[in-house]
């Protein structure tokens, strides 16, 4: 029989045989839990959302609450999580569903995806595991176990790709439990045909696995682009007395929006020389001595990679500075603000939070 055709089949009976991935979210029916999971879990291994599912769920145990928190402690509970923007579309849209929506997420992948920070695949979920809606889920697991199988290798980055893998992955969902099928396919391919060293002596589909035939599983899924990395250089300043620093919010539309860091300014290259003047500059004083110096670790975000450095400085005068964009606060609350791994790390080694 044609694979397609005994592909569901298959896959269920995996699931119901060898599948003992646990997971909180699993099988819930409610779609706030569900939306929620699939938010924290975008672009995020399990392991590492899973903590943070667990407090939110914790927090805000139904969308009115987390819809009518304040944004700073949104913000704060997602710190370490990264992808930022997921927080900002996490709390606007619980405003949303909470007042228009009368509380209730939508029942159907057409509205779903009208929410904001809510895409094809978390549409897809949400309508397949609350609603039991026929929509497939397509995410990486999916495409890895799909080329794979079915031997396709036009790059999913393309948008060719992404139409050929959305119709295949469609074709084949089960038509009596698409929510249990679409958690399936993603188990599988987290579980069995993960990128490295998939089990292949324990897959059901070894026989007619195109990829294991031809021996071109490390080939596949094909991917087109190269990410570009850019590189930043970001001078954090602190300036503190034994009470008091200065903080800013970054508000740009830039990385970490919204996110609280130290006064920064941001140099082309790492900044070594003339120090002194860069930050003189910035301040708009030269009435200060750089006390310490020191480099953070490198972050590396999707497109970035973030080349910190840390200057601790001695400010005459420091009651009565004024810092365009900063705000002076208590050391003893930093700790109520949100800020990026890589100033967390800073503030942790200083013992400042
Ligand atoms: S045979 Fe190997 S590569 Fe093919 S689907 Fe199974 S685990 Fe993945």
């Amino acid at each position: 029989m044609e694979l397609k055709k005994q592909f569901a089949k298959l896959l269920l009976q995996w699931n119901n045989n060898h599948n003992n991935r646990h997971m909180p979210w699993k099988g819930e029916k409610n779609p706030y839990l569900i939306w929620l999971s699939e938010i924290i879990l975008q672009q995020t291994r399990v392991e590492q959302g899973l903590p943070y599912f667990l407090s939110f769920k914790q927090k805000y145990p139904n969308v009115k609450h987390l819809a009518e928190a304040a944004e700073d402690e949104v913000m704060k509970l997602w710190q370490g999580l990264g992808y930022y923007s997921r927080a900002r579309n996490l709390h606007e849209t619980a405003k949303n569903v909470h007042i228009n929506l009368n509380g209730e997420f939508p029942g159907f992948f057409e509205e779903l995806i009208k929410l904001k920070g809510v895409g094809d695949y978390t549409a897809s979920a949400i309508a397949s595991f609350a609603f039991g809606e026929k929509k497939a889920v397509v995410d990486g697991n999916v495409i890895r176990v799909l080329a794979r199988v079915f031997g396709i290798d036009t790059a999913f980055d393309t948008t060719e790709g992404k139409k050929r893998f959305a119709a295949l992955a469609q074709e084949l969902i089960d038509d009596d439990e698409p929510g249990t099928y679409n958690q399936a396919i993603m188990d599988f391919g987290a579980v069995l045909c993960m990128p490295q060293n998939p089990l292949c002596d324990t897959c059901p589909f070894q026989k007619k696995c195109v990829a294991y035939q031809q021996n071109r599983i490390d080939d596949l899924p094909a991917r087109k682009k190269k990410i570009k990395i850019q590189e930043r250089y970001f001078n954090y300043l602190i300036i503190k007395n034994n009470s008091e620093i200065f903080i800013s919010k970054r508000t740009g539309n830039d990385i970490w929006k919204n996110l609280y860091e130290l006064p920064m300014f941001e140099t082309a290259k790492l900044l070594r020389k003339n120090i002194k003047e860069s930050i003189a500059e910035y301040l708009g004083t030269t009435d200060f001595d750089i006390a310490s110096y020191c480099e953070g670790s490198v972050q590396l975000l999707t497109h970035r990679k973030i080349h910190p450095q840390f200057i601790e400085i001695e400010v005459k005068g420091f009651k009565k500075l004024q810092l365009a964009g900063a705000q002076r606060i208590k050391l003893s609350s930093l700790n109520s603000f949100a800020f990026p791994k890589t100033v967390l790390s800073f503030l942790k080694l200083k013992n400042l939070v």
